[in-house]
């Protein structure tokens, strides 16, 4: 395991809160750390320093207006009394894994149900508070529900389960909470309390972003939860499995922090976590430790809270919040505009089934790792009769970068509820990546009465053709640029080939498959050529290419290969692979346990004949690099070039050609077919010395033999050649 890649946390000032600087260097997490609320503030307004103000602000502006709350609340308890206390909040949990099922319906259940009680204070082991404690122990109203129709109006169980092995980096930009990098995107979050299960990088628990969190994208709201750290039955795992990390994090939803204050876990007894009726607490708590506990901060009994759920402790172990603690959550789901939604969502009320309802639920071709070659494309689409009546026909809408549609009449007979695939009328494209509507309209010959399932959007790319030569310097911005493309057999969109501009053989950039971070292993990532044209008739087909490889250790070794396809990428043919010490640029048994970035003397030059298979063939070739990844280190490539030699008549019918003739400091020997039979090159002077020799094992010369005789006098030379079945005798000039 590569553990040098563990989570560093810089300590967040919340600033609102006392905040000791100093504090702010790098130091490991503690094992076992639950929480990432720290890392991913303490990230984000590293990368965002311009809301850092508008944030303490607003923490501050709540702070105010929970206080004053509180004051009224103690004055005049009745005023504050709820007509409807209960405040229900719509869940949708996003199950992203390898194998979701894993994770069941009834796994989903038990934590909604240890929400429930939780926050109800319902919990059956509230009676483990002890009697010190009793006397802050918070009820809240808040309640939480399954969703039971997803923002488009369809049905659901408030359950969305994604086949992925895309796992959660803690932060902006989490890969989970998407689907273009294999996650799930969030559904409206004004409607729905969004919470990702999911495998978490670096050992976390769950995060979340706080409230108001000037800038965060929508699409980045909600808790993120680890899989076996998520309900009480199933891939929990002991002794995180009675709930409480979904406890904890919506929490932080609602705008707790951490019981021992703003800062990291080892704060100090003047930061605060804003709420009056919890200890003061030094630092966090891990394990299960025996009631009182104390420290510098309450040095006798009834010492820390460590049984609340915004400490550290093992799930069997915590077991409240504070009274301060749900007044001040409360304040935040009735104040916040980003909270406040929740409370008229209709998320948790039955989907409203409308008698004439067509949907378009996907496009299931093209698929996002075909490659498409010419330009014409059928797309098939999975249509659903999400109403009540028999669906006998609907048109299928095709729009290809948003010009007027390719409109299809269907004439199906699907039961509702029901889904179909059905295709559409041909669409023709050209070369380049494009983006296409698909929308259904007219169900049953009249207007849809729920437009909001009716559209699904898609992404295609169709392989231009290219001549050979070609070059390839990875220099334009975009990538893949001039009709190259990527694919993968991983549903981690982040585990494909990228640009990047720290690495490179010549020019400022280079293009590299990132094995450090990216552990798929078995998983390949593809980058590839467009089709190239090659004339029938060659006589060669060579490709050159810069490579700087370096090894993680000798077990973790990814490969690199080479692959040829003439049918449009359906069956490939290899034509280099290599992995270990054969891929190592950075230098021989040496290892880089860091994230590789070559230096300039690392970078190699291989070259890989690609002659037999274009040989007698003429069409379109594909040529594809690809990564096979084993989570080891960093493949870089540079400066392709795809070249095709068609030789001279004369080397054709001779067997072979010695050009240019005269020459001044280098000739080339070429053989045709091949140089399969030469043993041996001699050149001679006039006076009969050898000024060059090389003899060659049956099978091994390169049919392109340069011959460097720039030290030697101008004059005519002669060219001695053995085959295995002849001898050639030619006379060459060299001038000065
Ligand atoms: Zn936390």
């Amino acid at each position: 395991m590569k553990t040098a890649r563990g989570i560093h946390l810089l300590w967040i000032c919340l600033t609102l809160f006392s905040c000791v600087e100093g504090l702010g260097q790098q130091a490991s997490l503690p094992t076992g750390e639950r929480c990432g609320l720290g890392i991913v503030m303490e990230k984000y307004f590293r990368q965002h320093p311009e809301y850092k103000s508008e944030f303490e602000k607003r923490q501050q502006a709540f702070q105010a207006r929970y206080e004053t709350m509180l004051r009224q609340k103690a004055a005049a308890p009745a005023l504050l009394q709820r007509a409807n206390a209960i405040m229900t909040i719509p869940v949708v949990v996003h199950i992203v894994l390898p194998d979701p099922s894993i994770v069941t319906d009834d796994q989903v259940q038990s934590e909604i149900d240890v929400l429930n009680a939780d926050y109800a204070g319902l919990n059956a082991d509230s009676t483990n508070i002890p009697p010190a404690f009793k006397g802050v122990f918070g009820k809240s109203q808040i309640r939480f529900c399954l969703a039971e129709h997803d923002p488009t109006g369809e049905s659901s169980n408030g359950i969305v389960r994604v086949s992925s092995g895309t796992v959660s980096v803690a932060g902006q930009n989490d890969p989970v909470k998407s689907s273009s990098s294999g996650g799930s995107d969030a559904w409206n979050i004004s409607k729905y309390l969004n919470i990702w299960v999911c495998d978490m990088q670096g050992g976390l628990l769950g995060y979340c972003f706080l409230p108001q969190t000037p800038g965060l994208p929508d699409a980045e709201v909600g808790v993120v939860n680890n899989y076996t750290a998520f309900g009480t039955i199933g891939t929990a795992q002991a002794p995180y499995d009675k709930g409480r990390t979904t406890t904890h994090e919506i929490g932080h939803y609602f705008n707790l922090i951490h019981i021992w204050g703003a800062s990291g876990c080892d704060a100090s007894c003047s930061d605060s976590d804003g709420v009056a009726d919890t200890p003061n607490q030094n630092a966090c708590t891990f394990g299960a430790p025996a009631f009182p506990l104390t420290d510098v901060c309450n040095t006798v009994a009834p010492g820390i809270m460590f049984m609340n759920y915004m400490d550290y402790s093992d799930d069997g172990v915590m077991c409240l919040f504070t009274q301060g603690q749900v007044d001040r959550m409360e304040t935040a789901l009735t104040t916040l505009p980003d909270r406040t939604p929740l409370l008229s969502s209709d998320g948790c009320t039955p989907a409203i089934v409308y008698n004439i309802d067509a949907s378009a639920k996907s496009v299931s071709e093209p698929g996002k790792n075909v490659i498409i070659c010419g330009n014409t494309i059928v797309p098939k689409v999975v249509i659903k009769n999400s109403g009540s009546t028999v669906l006998s026909s609907v048109k299928l809408n095709v729009s290809v970068d948003g010009q007027a549609p390719i409109s299809t009449d269907l004439n199906i007979n699907l039961a509702p509820f029901a889904e179909m695939t059905v295709s559409s009328n041909p669409v023709t494209s050209s070369g380049g990546s494009h983006t296409m509507k698909v929308y259904t309209s007219l169900p049953n010959g009249i207007a849809d009465q729920n437009a909001a399932n009716d559209t699904t959007n898609s992404v295609f790319s169709i392989s231009d053709i290219k001549l050979t030569p070609i070059t390839e310097d990875f220099e334009t911005i975009s990538f893949p640029a001039n009709f190259w493309s990527n694919g993968n057999n991983s549903s981690n969109a982040a585990f494909n080939w990228k640009r990047v501009s720290n690495a490179r053989h010549s020019g400022t950039a280079s293009a590299k498959i990132d094995n450090y971070n990216l552990n798929v292993p078995g998983g390949y990532a593809d980058l590839r050529t467009p089709q190239l044209q090659v004339p029938l008739g060659i006589d060669s087909m060579k490709m050159t290419f810069w490579l700087a490889a370096a090894l993680y250790d000798n077990n973790t070794s990814d490969t690199l290969e080479v692959l040829i396809s003439n049918d449009c990428g359906q069956t490939y043919s290899s034509a280099y692979k290599k992995w270990g010490q054969a891929l190592n640029t950075h230098g021989n048994g040496l290892f880089v346990t860091s994230d590789y970035i070559p230096i300039s003397s690392e970078w190699r030059q291989d070259t890989v004949d690609l002659t037999p298979f274009a040989l007698g063939r003429s069409g379109n070739f594909i040529v594809t690099f690809r990564d096979i990844n084993n989570y080891g280190n960093n493949i870089y490539i540079d400066d392709v070039n795809v070249r095709t030699r068609t030789l001279p008549a004369r080397v054709k019918s001779s067997g072979y050609l010695i050009s240019p003739n005269p020459f001044t400091s280098q000739f080339i020997i070429q053989n045709f077919p091949s140089s399969g039979n030469l043993k041996s090159i001699a050149i001679y002077n006039s006076v009969g010395q050898i000024v060059w020799y090389r003899t060659y094992s049956l099978g091994t010369a390169d049919n392109y033999i340069p011959v460097y005789l720039g030290n030697v006098a101008a004059g005519i030379y002669n060219v001695h050649m053995i085959y295995k079945d002849k001898v050639v005798n030619d006379r060459i000039v060299k001038m000065n």
